[in-house]
């Protein structure tokens, strides 16, 4: 019998219905190629729940993402209607976070992939760039100063406010995030810098200690340790130094955005957000970086490469089907390298290049897939 997967798919609002069609026709090609069941089932999240079902997460979406063993997520949100409704029922807070809450997303996974092809939507000269830009950014999701307590402003005596974020981290919460990260490395290039500030904060000590300790059980991946400021600025001077970036979760939202820049677009950028491994599987949700592009929507213009590598990374991360996950980021290189461009990586000047909408996109990479 083949083997067997349940996909929720959520497409959401603005471009995430166009961008999650492409992903899903890709998927049908992986299915038929390597023989394969996936049941993708659809699910409205986002504005399109509270017209469906009242909240940016029915009832009924959560359930299916309980029954599923991934969730392929497209983006929600929408900036002229946010405002109209209180901030914990807007969709970001009320479905994304709610979900990660939920599932216990700890590790958010951001590869950045810059490739000879598209050297001229980096920002950086091309000497900087080498051979092509091929970083994993992991970063904690669910603790650092984002989570920790207390979190308050207070008015002073004196007069003016003070306010407070506290970071913390346990053993534990660095050990299962170092886990991740040592894993990833061991499938790239066996290299991992963990970022911290060891020279300040009581935080950074602890994480580079146990980060340390974790490294022991990984002989064959290279740790080097480095700190978050040094990390920012060896990003934009030598990219091609990273492998895996291990980060905590202020460090990593901040690198991770930095590190995206250099792919020249949102449009290019998947991710991964993974919870506890049970047995064999490992359930994610897996979502474009970018938003729901309200200024593009709907006119066949957005780029489905985020959301179709997003795929892919769920297909190895989730279903641990290498074979199958190779073959889309093949199919995504080999479009792009026929010259294949939606607008936002679309210059005039390269000759090979031939301008594409959002549809003709994802037929080339299914089809890239099914040779
Ligand atoms: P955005 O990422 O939607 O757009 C920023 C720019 O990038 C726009 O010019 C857009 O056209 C472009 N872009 C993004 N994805 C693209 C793609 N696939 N192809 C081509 N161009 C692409 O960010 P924003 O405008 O700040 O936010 C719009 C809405 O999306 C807001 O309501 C915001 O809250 C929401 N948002 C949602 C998520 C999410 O669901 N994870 C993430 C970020 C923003």
């Amino acid at each position: 019998m083949s083997q067997a997967f349940q996909i929720a798919a959520l497409a959401g609002d603005g471009i995430g219905p166009e961008v999650m069609s492409e992903a899903i026709k890709v998927l049908r090609a992986v299915e038929k190629k390597f023989g394969l069941t996936l049941k993708i089932t659809e699910a409205p999240v986002g504005w399109a729940g509270i017209d469906a079902a009242g909240k940016a997460l029915p009832d009924a979406t959560l359930a299916l993402c309980k029954q599923s063993d991934a969730v392929l997520f497209g983006s929600v949100g929408l900036p002229d209607r946010d405002p109209t409704i209180p901030k914990e029922e807007r969709p970001e807070r009320a479905a994304l976070l709610r979900l990660r809450k939920e599932f216990g997303l700890f590790a958010n996974l951001r590869p950045v992939v810059l490739s000879k092809a598209l050297a001229h939507a980096c920002p950086l000269q091309p000497e900087r760039q080498g051979d092509g830009i091929d970083i994993l950014v992991v970063r904690e999701l669910t603790g650092g100063m984002y989570f920790g307590q207390p979190k308050l402003t207070e008015n002073l005596e004196a007069g003016g406010k003070r306010a407070i974020d506290t970071m913390v981290y346990t053993t534990a919460e660095i050990e299962r995030i170092a886990h991740v990260g040592f894993r990833a490395a061991r499938l790239r290039h066996k290299k991992l810098t963990s970022i911290d500030k060891a020279n300040v904060l009581e935080n950074g000590v602890l994480w580079r200690d146990v980060v340390t300790r974790v490294a022991k059980e990984y002989p064959d991946v290279a740790l080097e340790h480095m700190f978050v400021d040094n990390g920012a600025m060896q990003l934009m001077l030598k990219p091609t130094q990273f492998d895996v970036m291990l980060c905590e979760n202020m460090f990593g939202d901040i690198l991770s955005d930095e590190a995206a820049a250099l792919a020249g677009s949102l449009g290019m950028l998947p991710s991964a957000s993974l919870g506890q491994t049970t047995g064999e599987r490992t359930f994610g949700v897996y979502e474009p970086a970018g938003g729901t592009a309200p200024d593009i929507a709907g006119k066949n213009l957005a780029n489905p490469i985020a959301q179709i590598a997003s795929a892919g990374l769920m297909l190895e991360y989730s279903f641990g089907l290498s074979d199958a996950a190779n073959a889309v980021h093949k199919a995504i290189a080999k479009v792009i390298g026929d010259g294949l461009r939606t607008g936002d990586i679309y210059i005039a000047q390269d000759a090979k290049a031939r301008k594409v909408g959002t549809r003709e996109m994802g037929d080339a990479i299914a089809a890239a897939v099914s040779v």
